[in-house]
């Protein structure tokens, strides 16, 4: 409790310039136990300590805000999970890819003391047909006599290894002042052109029905061809017209392809949904109707709510739905999904083409609400008169009260409240409430921030 280090944001976000621009993304590649997991804290420090008001924030994350003198930047730790060792160089092959695809630097780490293995080397290869630039860490290099071993990596052709300890802290400061050397301002992978196609995720677990849609909504009944060692990649992002506009469908390679990996395909998922809201500007979650709502379901709309992008929800497979299923079904949507009521919602057939058209409105309804800004004296009217008809409660004999209020940012609408006190999250759920009901803002995730004066 206490300050809240997000009037920050409204410093950088001055007048005439709302959104946040997308940040560039450095992603940590490496294979198990060389300890990527202690870097990435190492990194993170106590940045994590954010107070955002974000429901349902997930458990196991893939990516994070960090900042390295005076730059933010996210953070993709690719090595979450351990596989065992036959699943390895599948593994570490799979998030390299990935890391590839979503981010502006890769950082790769390896353990100095084992020096390269085989499975560094197939990796290094991934790594350098890359366009992009690629750092060396050297880790667990805990004390000067450990350094040789730091130096003999040279041999892998990545350039120079630095030697850090992730543990101990040595080496990490110098390390990331090279990196943010070569990090662009913006992400170039999360281009935020203005005034170009707008850019769509479609998420949802295996077999919900991703493929399916993007094929009928591109027009054409492609052939998911399986990705077979050495052949070329599809492109990553598809342009689609729909409705007489063009739209770009980020990271479809991830949807067309098939990964099979034995274990930690959980985990791959949640790289490739990560990977592709980095790059989205709006969500389409695809929900299965002839099954229940499942825990991967709901944990894709928990990385959604948590990258702050727009939110469609397609409920798929409606083809195939009987009266039986379908009471099921409402239950299961005012159980699981009350925190996403805001949503819009179709229900859709992707082998009919059933109300796919009703897809594009929901879209540019989402985007609308994301790019929804309200004039500070708008806001601090809407303030007023809440406060004045539903006071904050007095809890132990105090009462914070709002001094002012602004919004700092557009995509998602992120507010900021200046207060002389903590406000209940009950009461910032009310404010939120109070937010839609009276702007609406369907859609989109709305994040309120406050800023406490002592
Ligand atoms: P993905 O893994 O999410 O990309 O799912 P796919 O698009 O591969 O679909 C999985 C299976 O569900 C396939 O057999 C599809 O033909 C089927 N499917 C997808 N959408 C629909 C739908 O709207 N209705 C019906 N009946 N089947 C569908």
């Amino acid at each position: 409790e206490g300050d809240y280090d997000l009037l920050e944001l409204t410093e950088d976000f001055p007048d005439g310039q709302f959104f946040l621009p997308a940040l560039p993304v450095l992603a940590i590649v490496g294979r198990p136990n060389v300890g990527k997991s202690a870097l990435v804290n190492r990194i993170l420090g106590r940045r994590e300590a954010v107070v955002e008001d974000v429901p349902g924030v997930t458990r196991d994350r893939v990516s994070y805000k960090a900042e390295w003198a005076g730059r933010r930047f996210t953070l993709v730790d690719t090595g979450g999970w351990e596989p065992d060792a036959r699943g390895i160089d599948a593994a570490v092959a799979a998030q390299a890819e990935v890391a590839i695809d979503l981010a502006d630097v890769v950082l790769f780490v390896v353990d100095a003391n084992v020096g390269a293995t085989a499975t560094d080397e197939h990796v290094v290869r991934l790594l350098r047909r890359a366009k992009k630039p690629v750092f060396l860490a050297a880790n667990k290099v805990d004390d000067t006599r450990q350094e040789p071993n730091a130096a003999a990596l040279w041999s892998l052709g990545l350039g120079e290894p630095y030697p850090v300890s992730a543990l101990h802290g040595r080496g990490v400061a110098d390390l990331l002042d090279v990196i943010m050397a070569k990090m662009p301002e913006v992400s170039a992978v999360a281009k935020q052109e203005v005034g170009g196609p707008r850019r769509v995720a479609i998420l949802g677990r295996p077999n919900v029905g991703k493929s399916s849609l993007l094929n009928k909504a591109a027009g054409e009944e492609r052939v998911v061809v399986n990705e077979l060692a050495g052949t070329t990649r599809d492109p990553v992002d598809e342009q689609i017209e729909l409705a007489g506009k063009v739209w770009t469908f980020v990271d479809t390679a991830g949807i067309r392809k098939r990964v099979h990996l034995q274990q930690g395909a959980d985990f791959y998922a949640s790289l490739r949904t990560a990977a592709a809201l980095e790059k989205a500007e709006v969500a389409v979650v695809v929900l299965d109707v002839t099954e229940p709502i499942s825990t991967q379901d709901l944990r894709i709309i928990d990385l959604v709510l948590e990258s702050g992008r727009a939110l469609v929800l397609a409920f798929n497979k409606w083809d195939l739905l009987d009266d039986e299923r379908r009471r099921y079904l409402e239950r299961e949507i005012e159980q699981d999904l009350h925190h996403v009521t805001w949503a819009p919602r179709v229900n859709i057939s992707a082998r009919t083409g059933r109300h796919l058209e009703k897809l594009v409105p929901a879209l540019e309804t989402a985007l609308d609400s994301w790019d929804t800004r309200i004039p500070t004296g708008k806001f601090n009217a809407f303030l007023t008169e809440l406060v004045a008809a539903h006071p904050h409660p007095v809890r132990g004999g105090k009462q914070p009260r709002i001094l002012f209020g602004t919004q700092a940012a557009t995509r998602p609408p992120t507010f900021v409240l200046f207060t002389t006190g903590f406000l209940d999250p009950g009461y910032r759920r009310f404010i939120q409430r109070r937010l839609r009901e009276v702007y609406g803002f369907q859609g989109t995730p709305i994040i309120t921030n406050m800023r406490v004066r002592e």
